[in-house]
């Protein structure tokens, strides 16, 4: 059953109607507005009222918040002070949540209030790690994403957001940043204020005056340490930041996050595999295509090996719809679709290459073979390829996870395409010998190995990351929590051990083929929840 929710605010609490811009209101002057918040850390008192109010106003669930107050304590003892954030969505000019989102439950409203529907909501989490800012949850009663919605319900009938209303000490002002007569402008120009994370180019429209850089920027204080407030855990970091700790100087010098909420790890162990399991089938069918091209593939090769690619790419369909917080809603990608996201497009090159590819194979393992190869071999190859890549696009769209902004990605998960494939056929052609592709199966093998672990040291190790969060997420994975699936998995297992059965051959082809699967997927693990482990507020 879903939580009970205040009369009147049924419609409003979870979602804004289409019609929210075109009401009039004493706050919504004729011209289109341009709403924001200033947060004067001068005199906030970290007392919670807003975070409690808003809780209450919104019917925001136990657990979760749309705002609440970072404290985080840093000085040189005995100067020692604890500095308060009030934290919440930004309501970003540019927001990457927005621009992610497959089926417009985010929305960008004309006045800068950045929105969203729950009902058209299919809880796939792609704006979660969108949002550099850590604020957006899944609510756990709908399964669907919420944060602040600026009380878009109060502002159409001219009130104020329910935190500026209860405020004791008038600390968050909220209003219209074009009108240079407004109170929240007047306080701009009176001081100077800054925003988080101004790098990730999304224009926040919340501006903290007096904002603290220990609050502003998550990755000069440790993780989350488990006990907060109370916690006998000295969170001291960091190995890169201005703040520099180590044993003997921690006492007299600390950086202590106190209370922090919200950040989540949204994807979980469904994407890794969803990541392996898509190489398997687009790189067997990337070199069917290929080998039905030059015309050397026998029809009964077609037919194994077709089928192998084409479970592999079910499963990757499973997988995904497995993650969703609202599965049932998943069509909803076809039918109501945000072309902007890549998940859409994702969605739809996967529909493409699965209908054609199925097509195909009923052909050959139904009615003897099918017409117009070359056409068909045409058509999959290019859309092999794009299933084998749009995860890159769909990564870079996540802009709270820096570590995947990579260049290289796109290049990265086509050789992984390459070798996946390659090694499910290698499987397969050393179990079964009358299978033939009439390529140099064992030479492209060797060499999608080598380029993989090239470009696997040159995108965690050797190339510069140009954020910290990024350092630090490739730290993690190099020489951190994750360095066992790195070096152990990936490394080790993955492709050193592969290398000298290849030189074995025989039957060792088939362990030197499982290695390499299982080696891709620790990396991939590790690179998926890297990133995410980090937290953005
Ligand atoms: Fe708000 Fe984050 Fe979206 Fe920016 S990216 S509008 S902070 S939810």
């Amino acid at each position: 059953m879903g939580r009970p929710r205040l009369p009147g605010l049924t419609q409003f609490g979870n979602q804004r109607t289409p019609t929210h811009d075109t009401l009039a209101s004493p706050l919504r002057a004729a011209q289109v507005m341009n709403y924001g918040f200033v947060i004067d850390n001068r005199s906030c008192i970290g007392c919670h009222a807003c975070s409690t109010a808003c809780k209450s106003e919104n019917s925001v669930p136990l657990g979760v918040n749309r705002t609440w107050v970072k404290y985080t304590e840093a000085g040189r003892y005995p100067d020692v002070r604890r500095h308060f954030q009030v934290t919440r969505c930004n309501h970003c000019e540019k927001p990457p949540c927005v621009a992610i989102c497959p089926v417009s439950a985010m929305i960008q409203h004309e006045d800068g209030i950045v929105g969203f529907n729950g009902d058209s909501c299919i809880g796939c989490k792609a704006c979660l790690q969108a949002c550099p800012y850590d604020a957006i949850y899944i609510d756990p009663d709908s399964g669907t994403a919420a944060k602040c919605h600026y009380c878009g319900h109060r502002v159409e009938v001219g009130l104020e957001p329910a935190c500026v209303v209860v405020c004791p000490t008038h600390s968050i002002i909220a209003g219209d940043l074009d009108d240079p007569e407004s109170e929240i402008s007047r306080v701009r120009a009176a001081h100077e204020t800054t925003v988080r994370k101004p790098e990730q180019n999304t224009l926040p429209n919340v501006f903290y005056v007096e904002g603290e850089q220990v609050n502003l920027d998550p990755t000069l204080t440790q993780r989350q340490p488990a006990g907060m407030m109370w916690s006998e855990v000295v969170p001291i970091h960091d190995t890169a930041g201005p703040i520099q700790w180590d044993n003997v100087s921690q006492a007299e010098h600390m950086v202590q996050v106190a209370y922090n909420a919200q950040h989540k790890v949204p994807w979980h162990w469904q994407v890794p595999a969803y990541m392996l399991t898509k190489s398997v089938g687009a790189g067997l069918w990337l070199l069917l295509g290929l080998a039905a091209l030059l015309g050397t593939v026998s029809h009964h090769t077609l037919v194994v090996a077709g089928l192998v690619g084409l479970v592999s790419i079910g499963i990757t369909t499973v997988l995904l719809v497995a993650d969703l917080e609202r599965p049932e809603r998943f069509h909803w990608i076809l039918l109501r679709p945000q072309w902007r996201s890549w998940l859409t497009r994702g969605a739809f090159i996967l529909m493409g290459f699965s209908t054609l590819t199925g097509i195909w194979w009923v052909a050959e393992a139904f009615m003897g073979g099918a017409p117009a190869v070359p056409v068909l071999a045409g058509l999959t190859i290019p859309l092999a390829i794009g299933t084998a890549i749009y995860t890159a696009f769909l990564f870079a769209q996540a802009e709270g996870r820096d570590l995947w902004q990579s260049r290289l990605l796109g290049p990265h998960l086509l050789v992984q395409a390459v070798l996946a494939g390659s090694a499910a056929w290698l499987v397969m052609a050393t179990l079964d010998s009358s299978l033939s592709l009439g390529l140099p199966m064992e030479t492209v093998f060797a060499v999608a190995l080598g380029v993989d672990l090239l470009l696997c040291f040159l995108d965690i190790c050797l190339l510069p990351h140009p954020t910290r969060e990024g350092r630090i997420a490739a730290r993690d994975i190099f020489a951190g929590r994750y360095r066992h699936h790195f070096w152990g998995g990936s490394v080790m297992l993955g492709h050193l051990v592969p290398a000298v059965l290849l030189l074995v051959g025989g039957q060792a082809l088939v362990v030197a083929s499982v290695a390499t699967l299982i080696g891709l997927y620790c990396y991939e693990h590790a690179y998926v929840y890297a990133p995410q482990d980090i937290p953005n507020s």
